[in-house]
């Protein structure tokens, strides 16, 4: 069993890559931001804050989220239903962002999370998995860019999907939810200490794929597990 452990700031392209990898490697590519997103999205539903320690608390025990993977990718459930799509509405990312700062969302998460890698080779990425999640992954990614470059592709993702959105409002949200993920007390967003920084701004997908995989081919390389890259 390989995991490798994707984290960073939101829209240094972790998942188009994490996915692209996990591709190439034949492994199960594990998005966590999601299950953050769909108790973010349970928690507007029934009009808790999510950033109200004591509500979300109380919804946790009658919620379940769970991931699903098969041929067309990560799909995400609460309580059965399927809420993939609902889960990438630009008030999700708020909510999303609010919920992860409270410890007992993220404990009631960790466990989730684990077992995917217990079961199988992963490429999982998120915020905290090379310091919280998988601390003994094998190898352990950075991905970062600066907030104007990520801030530009999260907008054109947001267009592409038909949302109304100026670039400005995407790059203040995206530096308050940086902030947010910085300055939380629970698992805040750092590179492990044993984590390679690759910077991607200004990159096409093609240039940063390169030079992820590049990092991916040098450490595994000394891995007994069997796997390709090419
Ligand atoms: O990666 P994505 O933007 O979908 O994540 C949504 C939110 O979930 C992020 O803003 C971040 O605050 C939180 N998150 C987290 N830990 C993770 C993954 C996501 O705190 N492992």
């Amino acid at each position: 069993m390989v995991s490798i452990a994707i984290d960073g700031p939101s829209g240094a392209g972790k998942s188009t890559l994490s996915r692209r990898l996990a591709e190439t490697l034949g492994f199960l590519y594990v998005d966590t931001g999601a299950l953050y997103r769909a108790l973010g999205l349970y928690a507007l539903r029934r009009g808790v804050s999510p950033s109200d320690p004591r509500g979300v608390q109380e919804l946790l025990p009658g919620v379940g989220v769970s991931l699903a993977h098969g041929p067309g990718g990560q799909r995400v459930f609460v309580n059965g239903e399927d809420v993939t799509d609902a889960i990438r509405a630009h008030d999700v990312s708020g909510a999303a962002s609010d919920i992860s700062a409270l410890p007992a969302v993220r404990a009631y998460l960790l466990d989730t999370q684990r077992a995917f890698a217990r079961a199988q080779s992963v490429v999982m990425d998120g915020r905290d998995i090379g310091t919280v999640v998988l601390p003994d992954a094998d190898l352990k990614i950075f991905l970062t860019a600066t907030p104007e470059d990520r801030a530009r592709r999260r907008h054109r993702e947001l267009l592409d999907k038909g949302a109304c959105i100026d670039y400005e409002t995407v790059l203040r949200d995206l530096k308050v939810r940086d902030r947010n993920d910085e300055m939380r007390a629970a698992a805040p967003l750092r590179p492990a200490p044993d984590a390679v920084v690759l910077d991607t701004t200004g990159n096409a997908f093609e240039m940063s794929y390169k030079l992820l995989l590049g990092v991916v081919k040098g450490k595994l390389a000394s891995c007994s597990t069997e796997y390709s890259t090419e």
